[in-house]
């Protein structure tokens, strides 16, 4: 039996220590971004699997009501996300507000504290032959750089 642990969660507090110190500000513009959702019109099919949505709302939270698709399970958003919607959450700006958030001076410590202790994982369990990976919906791509810093495509 290979017994593994996991690392100190110190990396994720410094990693994303704004998400304590900037709470306030993070909270205030996700409620900016609630209110003008719910300008847009109500989503009356599944954003996945385009099945009706039941009329009722399963939850609200900070301002947006969430429905369960009956067929899908997907959880949706009551209002649609209409070009206005996205245009002005991910590409105000030209994206690089809401790229900043994701990309900013802490991506490389990011990827080596949190991220390349997991390639490292993966290179000590799987198959030593194993020089590929694919990171399904790899997010902001911090597991893709910690692999190619272990030349793991
Ligand atoms: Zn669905």
């Amino acid at each position: 039996m290979r017994k593994k642990y996991s690392k100190s969660s110190a990396n994720y507090l410094t990693a994303k220590a704004d998400f304590f110190s900037s709470n306030a500000d993070f909270l205030n513009k996700a409620i900016k971004q609630n209110k003008f959702y719910a300008t847009q019109p109500k989503r009356e099919f599944c954003k996945i699997c385009e099945a009706s949505l039941p009329p009722s709302v399963d939850f609200v939270s900070h301002g947006v009501g969430y429905i369960f698709c009956d067929d899908c399970r997907h959880l949706n958003g009551i209002y649609e996300d209409t070009k206005a919607f996205v245009t002005d959450l991910y590409m105000s700006d030209e994206g690089i507000e809401y790229a900043s958030n994701y990309i900013d001076e802490q991506f490389e410590k990011r990827a080596v504290d949190v991220y390349l202790p997991k390639v490292d994982f993966l290179i000590n369990t799987l198959p030593s032959k194993t020089n590929e990976i694919l990171d399904v919906g790899c997010g902001s791509g911090y597991f893709v750089y910690a692999a190619l810093l272990r030349n793991i495509r």
